[in-house]
């Protein structure tokens, strides 16, 4: 008697540590999807996202190395796989002295823009120098990462706060500064992206003044933004 009276007791106690368990279980699945569906933008040399999650440590020598400072690590909100792993971040700090081919051969630009970006001083956009993957002790990141073939990302306009929607030709900086002519502005006086030329390198979304224009206060989305892209890496 006292023997099945334990064991129901210990039924009902193992069912409710199953049902808690169970509650917990499903609690960390809803904190897991939050964020899920933006995948984060991860700096340049990832093989694919599933290949990183798998080898990045979360060391944060990527972050360390980057000279513009627009590595920053995962938060909650990018879910919780992703805690700690790196992301891009392209607000750090204004690139105040970056001026497209400022004092440069004009036609040397058009023809290769890419070295004045690597020229270009100043923090917030990513020139591609690779420090990053270089101090990646796993290979997460790759080292063979090519600027002219592949990219970070993909510059994506929003017209809910670009300057130039709101007030016809009232802004182009974008297209003014992408050293790679990815933005051209359209008949309606407003910025079009041509994803086959962006690479992600942020410029047009540091260089974008839409949040001081609205003065939005730690306003986390530009005018333009990159995004990761699901545009097919080249082989
Ligand atoms: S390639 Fe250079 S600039 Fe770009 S994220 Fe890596 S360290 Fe920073
Ligand atoms: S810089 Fe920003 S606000 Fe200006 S046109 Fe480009 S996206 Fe719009
Ligand atoms: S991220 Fe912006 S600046 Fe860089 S290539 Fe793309 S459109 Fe041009």
């Amino acid at each position: 008697m006292r023997e099945s009276l334990i064991s129901r007791r210990s039924l009902v106690i193992g069912g409710l540590g199953a049902a808690a368990l169970l509650g917990v279980g499903g609690t960390l699945r809803a904190i897991e999807s939050v964020g899920a569906t933006a995948t984060p933008l991860r700096p340049p040399g990832i093989q694919s996202e599933e290949h990183f999650i798998g080898a990045c440590i979360r060391c944060n020598r990527c972050r360390g190395a980057c000279p513009r400072d627009i590595v920053v690590n995962c938060d909650v909100e990018d879910g919780i796989i992703n805690i700690r792993t790196p992301k891009l971040h392209f607000h750090t700090k204004f690139s105040e002295s970056y001026r497209r081919a400022e004092g440069k051969d004009q036609a040397a630009v058009a023809l290769d823009p890419y070295p004045s970006i690597l020229d270009a001083t100043g923090k917030g956009f990513c020139d591609f120098c690779m420090l990053c993957a270089i101090s990646c002790p796993t290979g997460a990141l790759s080292t063979s990462f090519d600027p002219k073939l592949e990219w970070i990302g993909e510059a994506v306009i929003d017209s809910g706060l670009c300057i130039a929607f709101e007030k016809l030709g009232g802004c182009r900086k974008c297209a003014d500064y992408c050293p790679f002519d990815a933005i051209t502005i359209n008949d309606n006086r407003q910025p079009v992206v041509n994803s086959s030329k962006c690479n992600g390198c942020g410029i047009c979304e540091n260089i974008c003044p839409s949040s001081s224009y609205r003065t939005y206060k730690g306003s986390t989305r530009r005018g333009v933004n990159i995004e990761a892209t699901s545009k097919e890496r080249p082989l």
